[in-house]
């Protein structure tokens, strides 16, 4: 018998160990407490996993990382392979970034209102802006782009929730759960997440029964996602307009999003995302996006049921990116007050929670 050398094996190799590099260079997000004195005198903890220290600012760094994991391990991908994804958002901005890191095209498919800032962060990390008419088109374009090119469509909707290894591997729930061993409620009584493509709450609800741990899995929910209902009901055919929170909420029932997993869901109208945002940013002393403030008035509401009923422990979710890509939309005054009306019900209810 002779050996012989896998020559197609040696790019493949050469991938995998790159991207394990970066992530052997890389460190930990940490898990921030919220300092709330009138909750923490009635033994009410509450913890923000920071996951917008990230180098691309975003928990979506975690999500490229695992799909290009799982591409490249089922010979998906190759040498020179077009990386192609639907995605104007966070998801385009790191998978942009793995791109770069294997010397692979990258183009993200987006509709042509897309704001400019966004565009030219996609740019900056080395990816391709391609633009077509409406919402429903990007998947199909994306699909059409990745055939033409000989490339692979990475579709975050359909892999998110299967790409990461949900019994550890310092996924992020295991990272939680470990953060947390040295605080006085180390298990948490429940955590709290948005749902963009499902794959965060996916992990985290696996992990939770794969250690038999007590916590409970909420789902916060923007007003006008699909995700809800489809929770309630179960119909997958089910659509709704959509949210007007970025990265969380979807229109029509996307495959990464399980349903089994979620022990409760709340539907959060805008006003109250955004004043949670803005609630948060004052306590943290730095601005944070608008779906970590779905997360925090979702923990807010949690936190005063407990209290009421004289239960202690903690209660964990995410800052899932930083306010800085949103400075021209929901950090500005006006615009929100354009877009969703007037917050200020919904700030004076959130001030009573938090006093
Ligand atoms: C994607 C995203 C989420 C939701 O995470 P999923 O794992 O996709 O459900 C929340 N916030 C932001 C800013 C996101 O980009």
């Amino acid at each position: 018998m002779t050996s012989k050398t896998c020559f197609t094996c040696t790019w493949l190799h050469q991938a995998v160990a790159r991207i394990e590099a970066d992530y052997q260079r890389s460190a930990d997000t940490h898990l921030i407490p919220i300092p709330l004195p009138g909750y923490a005198s009635a033994g009410i903890d509450l913890y923000l996993k920071d996951e917008s220290t990230h180098p691309t600012g975003s928990l979506k760094h975690r999500l490229a990382r695992s799909l290009f994991l799982y591409a490249l391990c089922n010979g998906w991908v190759h040498e020179g392979s077009t990386i192609v994804e639907a995605s104007s958002g966070s998801t385009a901005v790191s998978e942009a970034y793995f791109a770069r890191l294997l010397g692979l095209p990258f183009v993200a498919v987006m509709t042509r209102n897309t704001s400019a800032e966004k565009v030219a962060l996609i740019e900056f990390h080395g990816g391709r802006c391609h633009f077509v008419d409406t919402a429903a088109q990007v998947y199909d374009a994306a699909r059409a782009i990745a055939q033409e090119t000989g490339g692979h469509y990475m579709d975050q909707f359909t892999y998110a929730e299967r790409a990461t290894d949900w019994r550890g591997n310092n996924n992020i729930a295991e990272s939680m759960y470990q953060q947390m061993q040295h605080e006085r409620h180390p298990i948490p009584s429940w955590i709290v997440v948005g749902a963009g493509t499902g794959g965060t709450s996916a992990t985290i609800g696996r992990y939770t029964r794969y250690q038999r741990h007590a916590t409970r899995l909420c789902v916060a929910d923007p007003a006008g996602s699909v995700f809800a209902d489809y929770w309630a009901r179960g119909d997958a055919a089910l659509t709704a307009p959509g949210s007007r929170i970025e990265g969380i909420g979807r229109p029509r029932v996307e495959p990464s999003f399980v349903r089994s997993l979620v022990d409760r869901m709340e539907v959060v109208q805008d006003a109250d995302s955004i004043a949670g945002m803005r609630a948060l940013s004052r306590i943290l002393g730095r601005r944070v996006g608008p779906s970590t403030g779905t997360n925090f008035a979702v923990m807010m509401a949690i936190a005063g049921e407990m209290r009421r009923r004289g239960e202690q422990g903690s209660i964990l979710s995410l800052l899932c990116d930083a306010g800085e890509r949103y400075l021209h939309t929901y950090h500005d005054d006006a615009w929100v007050k354009n877009t969703m009306g007037d917050c200020a019900a919904a700030e004076a209810d959130l001030q009573g929670l938090l006093a």
